[in-house]
Parts: C-alpha cells; structure tokens; sequence
C-alpha cells in the first residue's frame, strides 16, 4: 500500500523503514529542508496546515498516518473525505489539549492527579489553595518534553508563573511524589482487534525521556495499565499506536498523558519485541491482524540527545540508530538500544553505555 506519513523527522523515520519491510511504499510531508526521512521515500515540503499540499499527500496515499500529535486538526479533516486517516482526528483533538485529555482520563475512570482549568491569577490563587503545594501549571496545548510548564513551590511564585505561561489557556495539576514514570504502548486495527506490550519504566531529565527498560516486572500495574489502554483505544475507536504515560505511586497508577502515535519511550521494541511498535502501527493501521508484542528479552534504551558521541559509534554490545540530523543542543539525535538474557546484564550495560556516552554530551532544553 502507499502510506502517507505527516512528519519526515525520526518517528516518520522508523515508521517508513518498517513500512518499507512490510512491502508498503512511502510519502512524506513535512516543512523541514533536511528531514530525518528523506531517504526512505519523496518529501513534499509544506506546512503541516498547507491544505493543498495535505490534498497532494492524500492523492498519493491509499492511507495517511501522522508522527506527532500537534498536527492542526482543521486541515486535516479537509482530506478526510479523500483518504482514510489514522489514528482518528478526534483522539488527536484530546491529545492536543490537556483539560480535554484529563477529562477523557475522567470519564474512563483513569486515575490522574488533581487538577483545575486555569484562565487567570485568581483562578492560580484558588487553584494553590485547593489543590495545595507544590502544584505544576501547564499550558493546556503545544507543550512537550517538559516545555511550557512551571512548577510552583510557594505561593509568593503565582505572578512569577504567570508572567512565564499567563495569556494561554493553562492547567494546574497537583505535583506528584511518584516512585517512577512508566508507559504503556497499545495497538488497535480498523477491525477492531488490539494488543498490548509490557510496562516500560521511564527515567526523564528537565522533562526529556532520557533511558527506558522494559519489561517492568510487576503484574499488578501491567495489568492495570493495559487495561487503561484497552480502555482508551475502544472509547476513541482508534486505529493505530498508543502510549499512555504514568506515574507509579506504591500500587498506584496515575496517568500523565497520552500520545496519539509511536512513542519515545517504545524505541525498545524494534529489538526488543516480537514486533515493534512501528511495525505494528502500519499492521493496524492497514487493517491486519496486530503482530505479538512479547519481549525477546531485558530491554534498555538511551536517548542521544545534543550529540552522537564517536563512542557510541563503536560500541561492543547495543545497537545505534542514527537519525541523521544536524547536530545541536537539545536535540534528540539518535538513541542505543540493548536487549540482554538477564536484568542485571541489562542494567550493567546501561549503566556503561550512559557513561561513556554522556561523559561527552550535556542536554540543554530539548528540540524534536
Ligand atoms: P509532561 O510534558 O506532562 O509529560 O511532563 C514532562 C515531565 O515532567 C514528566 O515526565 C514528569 O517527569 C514531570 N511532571 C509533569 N507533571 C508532573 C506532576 N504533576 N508531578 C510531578 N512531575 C510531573
């Protein structure tokens, strides 16, 4: 099939290597001169909301997918009567606001942390009140990696924190003291049919996902967490890749939020699994059955962020994806992939890889 994919930087990237290997062909669209993707199949270079470029990509395509959630919605569904478009624009609808994700969360009894809607000082005011300190103001839509928050600690922060965020439509949620982040990856077909793939444990630096290992052993949250997922994916009658992400307290879940397509923290399983999450997004996404998901062992991922070290070039053990883009700080580069036999292997080689590649690299706020 001709797949049409929105976005050409690194998801694009693997999606359209794995789409390649499915016998699937690719087109791009995407603004950027150099994209990640241009390798793998013909780029039309445009805005995302360029409607007569998205109404080329859909001529072009028996299916359109996209690779990040802030695609405009409005465009989009301009194509939707010329192609089928997954996953479907209303879950990208939830997924670009926060207030309407966490009611979403709400209404599927998803536990998440306490929050308010927040459209002025008095509103913070109240919100420090009720919902107590320390309390996280986010804006509502845009934001990522951590971008676009502030997170208060006193109540003598409020102008401080509107001066930063204030003019935007925003959120305050209560700080969570979580013992750890995970995420939860789901895949559901045009007919319905879904699986699942094991907790991923998270770890994030200054709100960028920095290293992920998988499988999180613990059966009670894993249980609990695809549940959420299945939850998810049959209210929004969704058609693709999913990935929640959570905060672990004790037993306790609470969900952040969630991504509508391939996810970060799910690099790990294009060795790590049976079938990747790239691989399984094409399948549903071309209505076939989901491939499994089970893990071929203890899986471990560390984002290259800011640089490609020479040392990560010329490593013993771990595999490297290099996404080809211009180096600068911040920015996601690639990332090395370990899956061992056993945990502590998994853990042992992390640890060594981190060093040798963070000895010569220093994040700085992060661009996609
Ligand atoms: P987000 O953009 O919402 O995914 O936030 C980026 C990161 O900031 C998360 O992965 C957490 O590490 C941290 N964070 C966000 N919200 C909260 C919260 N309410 N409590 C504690 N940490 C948070």
């Amino acid at each position: 099939m001709r797949i049409g994919i929105i976005g050409a930087g690194q998801l694009g990237q693997m999606l359209g290597l794995a789409a390649c290997n499915l016998g699937h062909s690719c087109c791009f669209l995407d603004p950027s001169d150099d994209p990640p993707a241009r390798e793998i199949g013909p780029v039309i270079r445009a805005n995302f909301d360029d409607r007569v470029a998205l109404a080329v990509l859909a001529d072009k395509s028996d299916v359109v997918t996209y690779e990040f959630e802030n695609v405009p919605v409005e465009p989009l569904l301009d194509i939707a009567d010329l192609v089928p478009i997954y996953p479907p624009p209303a879950a990208l609808r939830h997924a670009q606001d926060r207030l309407a994700e966490k009611e979403l969360f709400e209404r599927l009894a998803i536990p998440l942390a306490q929050y308010r809607a927040i459209d002025s000082t008095t509103d913070l005011e109240a919100a420090v009140t009720s919902l107590g300190l320390p309390l996280v103001l986010k804006t509502r839509r845009m934001g990522y990696d951590g971008k676009g928050q502030f997170v208060l600690n006193n109540a003598e922060q409020i102008d401080e924190a509107w001066a930063s965020l204030g003019g935007r439509d925003l959120v305050a949620e209560q700080w969570v003291p979580f013992d750890c982040e995970v995420s939860a990856i789901g895949v559901r077909n045009v007919d319905g049919e879904s699986a699942t793939y094991c907790l991923t444990r998270n770890e994030h630096a200054g709100g960028i996902l920095q290293t992920s290992r998988a499988p999180v052993e613990n059966h009670g949250l894993t249980e609990q967490a695809q549940q959420y997922i299945v939850d998810l994916l049959e209210h929004l009658d969704y058609v693709g890749v999913l990935a929640l992400e959570l905060f672990v307290i004790g037993d306790e879940l609470l969900a952040n939020e969630f991504a509508p397509r391939v996810h970060n923290s799910g690099h790990w399983t294009i060795e790590g699994c049976e079938t990747s999450q790239f691989a399984n997004h094409l399948l549903a996404i071309t209505n076939q059955p989901p491939g499994p998901t089970k893990c071929r062992g203890y899986a471990g991922m560390i984002n290259l962020i800011g640089q490609v070290p020479d040392t990560a070039r010329h490593l013993a053990h771990g595999h490297l994806h290099d996404y080809g883009k211009t180096p600068r700080p911040g920015r996601k580069l690639g990332h090395i992939t370990v899956v061992t036999p056993s945990e502590t292997d998994r853990d042992r080689l992390l640890a060594e890889i981190q060093d040798s590649v963070t000895s010569s690299t220093t994040p700085r706020g992060t661009e996609t």
